[in-house]
């Protein structure tokens, strides 16, 4: 069974250009459809000779103001239970915020391994970028760029190092 390696954050974060670029090179081989991947939450992704799924979330609204769950926080919810492992995307440039501090309770109760991937950071100093989501006591935050490819393979390879 390949594992299944779940994106989860708040809108923005860049949740799908890693998705993307996680799952492009198996996109490019299965079909040359430019525009295809954008609307689609399941991949297929590769690293070293470990094939791996992939799921983008829409985003995570915890709670709608009438306490009822939106059909998008359902889906993202039913995708982090699916989970072998999840990485949690935040943003280098707006820093921490309240809604990433929910997330990460989310995620805690979910008792899946969570891998905090502080995205966005290309140009930008490491521990700098790291400092501030210590808070979030989700292990040592990994710096990324999705979409300069900055330490995605790396972190890849720290969330299925276990499969
Ligand atoms: P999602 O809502 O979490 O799926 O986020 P998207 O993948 O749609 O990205 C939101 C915005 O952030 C887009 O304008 C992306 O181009 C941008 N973005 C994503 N990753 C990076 C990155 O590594 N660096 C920078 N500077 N921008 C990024
Ligand atoms: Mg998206």
């Amino acid at each position: 069974m390949k594992p299944t390696l779940v994106l989860v954050g708040r809108p923005n974060v860049g949740k799908s250009t890693l998705f993307n670029r996680l799952t492009k090179t198996r996109d490019a081989l299965v079909a040359d459809l430019p525009g295809l991947t954008r609307d689609r939450h399941y991949g297929h992704g590769l690293v070293g000779s470990k094939p791996y799924l992939v799921v983008d979330t829409g985003g995570f609204e915890p709670v709608a103001k009438d306490g009822i769950l939106h059909e998008m926080a359902k889906q993202t919810l039913q995708a982090v239970d699916e989970a072998d492992c999840i990485i949690f995307l935040v943003d280098a440039r707006q820093g921490l915020t309240p809604q990433d501090k929910t997330i990460a309770e989310g995620l805690r109760k979910s008792g899946r391994p969570v891998f905090l991937a502080v995205n966005k950071a290309e140009g930008m100093r490491r521990e700098v970028v790291a400092a501030e989501f210590h808070e979030l006591a989700l292990g040592v935050p990994l710096v990324i760029s999705s979409a300069h490819g900055e330490g995605v393979r790396e972190l890849v390879e720290l969330a299925l190092a276990d499969f």
